[in-house]
């Protein structure tokens, strides 16, 4: 039944089709095998007959003939898988027809030729009948009518003859001959409701089948996968409209094509091209199709699964599954990569590195480059978040700029970023990048029409097999970048061992740090501040020193980083207030104490009481205590610790501006807050002398800070060059070696009276000749 004939037609229709269909196939033979025995029965005839009858079989003959030729030519044009079922109507009718014709003629034809046989030749006749039934019976059984119509002629052909011929011997002939058509036309019938019933069979079947293939189709047309069906040899047969449409080929182009080679080369297309050779099923096979698609996220993905059937061929579906691969493929690369700058992160870096590591062949060395911006926090605190991220945006492109296409540039958090170099011909290689990246920094950067000045501090690492992981070369890397920031930023610095051994004592440090308070390991050393033009001494600043039971005295410089790194730096601070506040107390001259406070500190909620209960304790008066803070703590929540020195301030205590000239952009801090002092760092007093661009700093900020009406101390005096240009530039106050060490005032007091030594330092003064 074809499928478009099921489509349009109904069952009573298809199955007179089918009953058309069988008959042209078997019509012709049927048609030569009466015209045969038409032949047969004429030449069996005894010659002595008279010439009238031999004109009659002669006639009777071509009669047969003509009719067996028609039917021979109708069968032989009957179309029968056509929808058009009027035709199909008519040539049934038509093929009745000539089928009655013929049965008229056998009936006519026996009659008169049966009735003047002999005995002896009625015989041949008769099997001659029984044979024609009997492929009748088998030939015709698609049309029963046309059978039974046969029969009937038969069976009155040779009632006639026998009537005609008045034998009384053949009358006995008649009802053996009703009978046995009587069974032959039950047989028919039977034959016939058979032919209806495997017809009816089949019809269901091949309804149901219809049903199976509109659902597929329905189910091709709406859900994403399409159905696939490979010969033995692994190419494309039967291609559907949808697969056509996902492969963006025409379906012509698919059809006999590898399936294999719709993909791209890689692990999963060997893999399919291994299951179909080996003709084993397979399930959700990923496989890249092999497109132009320059995207960047890669191309398109099916996903595949076949089993093969027993006809040799392999049928599967296939779904598309870009979208939930791309998803996947940007969740892997958010998980490797900075959202902001694009560059692989922290994780990506870390796993990148240790595969290299664990790769690295005799003779080969790779090198770890970790920057850290310098004062990247101070941008984005001042200017904004996303003025800061356009600034590391930027930075990202100037270090990748500067490496080569292989080498590996990550982000590995906040201002951090590192680079690592595989291919290098020597360490001078790997140096000259960490160096042509620092000059790539320092250059102005334009952000939001701004131009902002920013550096980078590099530590280098090299790895040459050397043993031990990446985590040991990160913290190597990492070692020389905290060296590369003491040597004043902006810089590189490479590793090197001695570096792990001032690591190895800091941290044996942090450790003995968390004991010595409680252990009353720290001292306090006076240095005094004194007045340019009087000699006074206006005040001493507190300065701590760790008295470590075996490294000896340990000075501020080493052990405060520590202490801000851990916290300490809070009780610390705090034992440093109340000591220096008490000893203060205790002078005679009533002068002030100035004590340096942390950015930590600033952050701890408990400082305003620690002051308040340290001046109520000791009934100092609050004017006499200076709280030195640095430029830091302006630059950090400069908001709320604008707010905390003023709420400081209330309480009576003076506000210095310590190490001035050395932050980020020092004037603009002197309008944030209105200090009482500025204390000039040493840096602009040592070289003062020589240094034309120092004098200019120092003259900005004195008479700045003259209009501002803040006094002026300039520390790290050391000669008596500097005290005497000092005084001609207008400062008020000086502090350094040059007056006094700091001391500890308790070990002073032993031998020689409080009073007398500033005495002394007020001579050292006064002694100067422009003081005279
Ligand atoms: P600073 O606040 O700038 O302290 C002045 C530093 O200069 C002191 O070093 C002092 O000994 C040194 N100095 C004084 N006169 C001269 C001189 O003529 N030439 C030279 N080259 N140096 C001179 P020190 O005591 O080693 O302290 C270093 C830093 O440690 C201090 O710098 C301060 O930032 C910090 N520090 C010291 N004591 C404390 C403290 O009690 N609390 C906090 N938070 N920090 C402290
Ligand atoms: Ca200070
Ligand atoms: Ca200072």
């Amino acid at each position: 039944m074809g499928a478009r004939q099921e489509a349009v037609l109904n069952r009573d229709e298809l199955l007179l089709a089918r009953r058309l269909g069988d008959y042209a196939a078997h019509a012709p033979v049927a048609a030569m095998l009466s015209g045969l025995s038409a032949m047969i029965a004429c030449a069996i005839a005894p010659s002595e007959l008279m010439a009238m009858w031999h004109a009659l079989c002669g006639i009777w003959l071509l009669a047969i003939g003509a009719v067996s030729t028609l039917r021979v030519l109708h069968a032989g044009r009957i179309e029968p898988d056509t929808i058009d079922f009027g035709y199909i109507r008519r040539q049934a009718r038509k093929a009745e027809a000539l089928a009655y014709a013929d049965a008229a003629l056998w009936a006519l034809g026996l009659s008169f030729i049966a009735s003047m046989l002999d005995p002896s030749t009625r015989v041949t006749v008769n099997i001659l009948i029984t044979g024609m039934l009997a492929t009748a019976a088998i030939r015709l059984r698609s049309m029963p009518r046309i059978g039974i119509a046969l029969t009937l002629a038969f069976v009155a052909g040779g009632t006639a003859s026998t009537a005609l011929r008045g034998d009384p011997v053949d009358f006995v002939n008649v009802p053996i001959m009703l009978f046995y058509a009587t069974v032959v036309l039950y047989c028919f019938r039977a034959d016939a409701a058979a032919y209806e019933a495997r017809f009816n069979a089949e019809f269901a079947v091949s309804e149901s089948a219809e049903t199976i293939r509109l659902l597929l189709h329905d189910y091709e047309a709406q859900s994403a996968d399409w159905l696939w069906r490979v010969d033995h040899s692994g190419c494309l047969v039967g291609v559907c409209d949808r697969f056509g449409e996902a492969a963006s080929m025409p379906r012509p182009e698919l059809e006999g094509k590898e399936l294999v080679s719709l993909f791209r080369h890689g692990p999963a297309r060997e893999h399919l091209s291994h299951r179909l050779l080996r003709r084993e099923p397979f399930r959700d096979l990923t496989l890249e199709l092999a497109t132009r698609d320059d995207d960047p996220l890669g191309g398109r993905w099916w996903m595949l699964s076949a089993s093969p059937r027993e006809d040799g061929t392999i049928r599967g579906v296939a779904r598309d599954v870009t979208a939930t691969r791309r998803t996947e493929q940007r969740v892997a690369y958010m998980a490797h990569h900075d959202g902001l700058t694009g560059l692989a992160n922290r994780f990506l870096f870390g796993e990148t590195l240790a595969g290299q590591l664990a790769r690295q062949r005799k003779g080969d060395s790779c090198a770890l480059l970790y920057l850290d911006l310098d004062h990247f926090k101070t941008i984005n605190d001042t200017l904004g978040h996303s003025c800061g991220d356009l600034l590391l945006t930027e930075a990202a492109r100037r270090i990748t700029s500067k490496v080569k296409g292989h080498d590996l540039v990550a982000r590995l958090g906040g201002d951090e970023f590192a680079v690592l170099l595989t291919r290098f011909r020597d360490a001078e290689e790997a140096l000259a990048v960490a160096d042509r990246i620092v000059g790539a920094i320092t250059d102005p950067f334009r952000i939001e029409g701004q131009k902002l000045h920013i550096s980078t501090s590099v530590g280098v690492a090299f790895y040459k097999g050397q043993g031990g992981n990446s985590d040991d070369l990160l913290r190597q890397a990492d070692l020389a970048l905290y060296a590369a920031k003491a040597r004043g930023r902006a810089c590189f610095a490479q590793f090197e061992p001695w570096m792990e051994d001032r690591e190895r004592e800091r941290a044996a440090l942090e450790a003995d740090l968390r004991n010595a308070i409680k252990q009353g390991q720290f001292a306090l050393h006076f240095q005094p501040l004194v007045n340019i033009d009087t000699g006074e001494v206006a005040g001493f600043e507190a300065l701590v020193r760790w008295e470590h039971p075996t490294m000896g005295v340990v000075m501020p410089g080493e052990f405060i980083p520590i202490a801000e790194d851990t916290g300490l730096i809070v009780p610390l601070g705090e034992w440093i207030m109340r000591n220096a506040i008490a000893q203060a107390a205790g002078w005679p001259g009533g002068q002030r104490v100035a004590i340096n406070l942390s950015p930590i500190q600033m952050r701890s909620p408990r400082l305003m009481s620690q002051l308040v209960t340290a001046i109520a304790h000791t009934g100092i008066d609050p004017a006499r205590i200076e709280l030195e803070i640095t430029e830091n703590v302006l630059m950090q929540e400069s908001e709320a610790n604008v707010a905390l020195l003023h709420k400081l301030r209330e309480l009576g205590v003076r506000i210095s501006l310590d190490d001035f000239g050395t932050g980020y952009s020092s004037l603009n801090y002197l309008r944030s807050f209105p200090f009482d002092k500025i204390k000039i760092d040493k840096c602009f007093v040592a070289d003062l002398e020589k240094r034309e661009d120092c004098q200019a700093i120092i003259r900005a900020v004195t008479s700045l800070a003259g209009t501002l009406g803040m006094d002026t101390v300039a520390e790290g005096v050391e000669r008596e060059e500097q005290l005497d240009w000092l005084r001609a530039a207008g400062c008020t106050e000086v502090q350094g070696y040059y007056i006094s060490y700091p001391f500890n005032v308790e070990e002073l007091s032993d031998g020689r009276p409080f009073d007398s030594e500033c005495e002394r330092w007020r001579a050292s003064i006064r002694r100067l000749p422009s003081a005279a």
